[in-house]
């Protein structure tokens, strides 16, 4: 990991087997057309938003209301970098299979590790970051291509659209249209491993925020898909100081009813704020990764 293998994926089917996940009709996804899942307010929230925690909405006043710009800082950052690499990775090993068609798994490792540079822009990088991209660039590699030689073994006669669904089984930034739930059109998943595993990935420290987050993309594809989503996957991954090496822990979240609710309250309160344009106030604590600390916060 971070890179899943099928054989990840099966692990992961036998675990969620054995936990149970109850979801009331009422709080699908496709049942977006009646409360409590219907929308109230016209305004469209950002669901990245809502992995923030911001006890009194504020967050939607200034995005909505007052449209201030909003500034990362360096942990947002780092993250989006990450999610930028795992992401041209992911598409550089599927590129290798359709165009380069190595003839084992040496020569997949090889290719994939002299096209990094081609892949990422490294100009400007500081030198953890060029680190951090070393070690994600070379787990892909050693992951993909090893299971490029499993699959091999199994038959020389695969398809090379099913070798690339069976080596990589993912699909990064996969595409969701939110405006059902009331959220922004684009929302981006971080990875969907088809036909309905939705993988995200965290640098941050765990948070019940990225859950609720979460909940919301899975209820987005079950208004679109009409398929439920009991499960789905929340990966930290925890990089040491100098990015030279990261450990990555799975969490598997049951989309249960209580999660469900809780994206509903949080979805109606930013809406509602960012309707009524009036100023919450400050809540009693920030979430210390928002990107408008330096506006609520002087200290920020
Ligand atoms: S800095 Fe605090 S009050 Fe301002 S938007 Fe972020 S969490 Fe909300």
């Amino acid at each position: 990991m971070p890179f899943y293998s099928y054989d990840d994926l099966l692990r992961i089917s036998k675990t969620i087997q054995e936990m149970p996940c109850d979801v009331s009709d009422e709080l699908r996804g496709w049942r977006w057309s009646d409360p409590p899942l219907l929308p109230v307010y016209s305004v469209k929230i950002n669901a990245s938003d809502l992995s923030f925690s911001c006890g009194t909405g504020r967050l939607a006043f200034l995005r909505h209301s007052l449209r201030v710009g909003e500034k990362a800082g360096e942990g947002l950052r780092f993250g989006a970098f990450v999610h930028q690499v795992i992401s041209a990775a992911t598409a550089n090993a599927k590129a290798i299979m359709y165009c380069s068609k190595p003839s084992n798994g040496v020569e997949f490792f090889e290719i994939m590790s002299r096209t990094m540079y081609s892949c990422v822009q490294v100009d400007g990088l500081t030198e953890d970051y060029v680190n951090a991209l070393n070690t994600l660039w070379s787990r892909a590699a050693l992951t993909y291509s090893s299971a490029y030689d499993r699959i091999l073994e199994t038959s020389k006669y695969l398809s090379v659209d099913g070798l690339v669904g069976r080596v990589v089984p993912w699909i990064c930034e996969f595409p969701v249209d939110g405006r059902l739930l009331g959220l922004s059109r684009a929302i981006r998943l971080d990875a969907l491993a088809p036909p309905a595993l939705i993988v995200e990935f965290k640098t941050r420290k765990p948070s019940r925020e990225f859950e609720v987050a979460l909940t919301g993309y899975a209820l987005c594809f079950e208004s679109q898909y009409k398929i439920p989503v009991n499960y789905a996957v929340i990966l930290y991954i925890e990089f040491n100081h100098s990015k030279t090496s990261f450990k990555v822990y799975e969490n598997i979240v049951r989309i249960d009813d209580e999660v469900r609710l809780r994206f509903v309250e949080k979805r109606d309160l930013y809406a509602q704020i960012a309707s009524a344009k009036v100023d919450p106030g400050l809540p009693v604590e920030c979430d210390a990764y928002c990107p408008f600390l330096r506006v609520c916060r002087s200290e920020g």
